[in-house]
């Protein structure tokens, strides 16, 4: 993620999504009150970042400085206003109160959480709050967070800590009993469309909708798969399996040619698997509800040009049980390469 990135905000009436924690939040800078930390928990890519770059930012806005402390209820909705001179600085990664620390070599170390709490002994340097964001706390190593919790627990007056961590990964609890959970979920799959377009306008509606469905949610998932091509894999291994038209000898080296390609995937062939699923329960749905080919509204609507084969409910189940033994394999460290050859001649089947 490049620095311009990572320290975007945007205010809250335009993120996507999280309407719980954007209204709790919201109330919470609009009265004043804010907690001393809080952390942001939810599955990874669903915008825990954004929305604590945007909190930060939120906090020490001059709009929002004006309002209070008689701010109105809705005018939450409207910070961080994105053209202050704090919030400008946060956009250009210069505002001197905004620390971030993040994981180096897959941990936080804990000199860079010893310098944070030095940095914490100083009054704020020239906004009314210092901000601390320190991502994904699932990272930290017992050491380190037992350095952080006094400051946790009681922070120095004028400094509020926004930490984040992945839904999946424990925590110790005696992180997470010293701040304000809020929860963050997986978007809804028009919102994770609405911000995929966002972010790359040049999308195709289709492509979008298959990584939203794909990433269950997860927008910042579905980009990691876009950039990977995963789709176009996937698209390619689809047309190859359902294509009735092919001759058998040619098939077969077409096949193990698919089967390499996939072997060589590393972390996205779960990914490319999870995909497969969903358009075999789509034409599995489509059978049951006697829709044909051209009015599915499902995930070969991606595949205009794609001739499918008719297959059956029990052939479609069949096929993904082979998915699942596939993926049984591959967590048994079995050949990749034979478990994808294996799985492409079943579903041709
Ligand atoms: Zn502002």
């Amino acid at each position: 993620m490049s620095t311009l990135q990572r320290q975007l905000i945007a205010p809250f009436s335009h993120l996507v999504g999280q309407e719980k924690a954007k209204l709790f939040l919201g109330r919470a800078l609009a009265s004043g009150q804010l907690a001393h930390a809080y952390l942001f928990r939810g599955p990874d890519g669903v915008g825990k970042q954004l929305f604590a770059r945007s909190l930060a930012a939120a906090v020490n806005c001059r709009q929002r400085q004006a309002l209070l402390p008689a701010a109105g209820e809705s005018d939450w909705a409207s910070l961080p206003c994105g053209h202050c001179s704090s919030c400008l600085k946060y956009s250009s990664g210069n505002q001197p109160d905004f620390m971030v620390i993040s994981p180096e070599k897959g941990t936080i170390k804990i000199d860079r959480i010893r310098e944070m709490i030095q940095a914490l002994s100083y009054p704020p340097y020239e906004s009314p709050s210092r901000v601390v964001l320190i991502e994904d706390i699932h990272t930290m190593r017992p050491e380190a967070a037992n350095c952080l919790l006094k400051t946790l627990e009681e922070p120095p007056d004028k400094n509020l800590l926004i930490l984040t961590a992945s839904a999946s990964r424990d925590i110790l609890t005696t992180i997470s009993s010293r701040c304000q959970m809020i929860p963050f979920f997986s978007l809804r799959q028009e919102e994770t469309v609405q911000v995929l377009m966002r972010v790359n306008p040049e999308l195709e509606a289709e492509t979008a909708s298959l990584l939203a469905r794909l990433s269950e949610g997860c927008p910042g998932q579905a980009l990691i798969l876009y950039r990977r091509e995963m789709i176009a894999i996937w698209r390619q291994v689809v047309a190859l399996v359902s294509d009735p038209q092919k001759d058998s000898n040619r098939d077969v080296g077409l096949l193990l040619q698919a089967a390499e390609t996939m072997a060589t995937l590393k972390e996205e062939l779960l990914p490319l698997f999870g995909l497969l699923r969903i358009w075999l329960r789509d034409l599995l749905v489509a059978g049951f509800s006697g829709q044909t080919g051209q009015d599915r509204d499902t995930l070969d609507g991606g595949l205009p040009e794609i001739k499918q084969k008719r297959w059956n409910s029990r052939q479609l189940f069949d096929k993904l049980q082979a998915i699942d033994q596939a993926e049984k394999e591959l967590g048994r460290n079995c050949n990749r390469n034979l478990v994808c050859e294996v799985l492409l001649f079943q579903l041709q089947q």
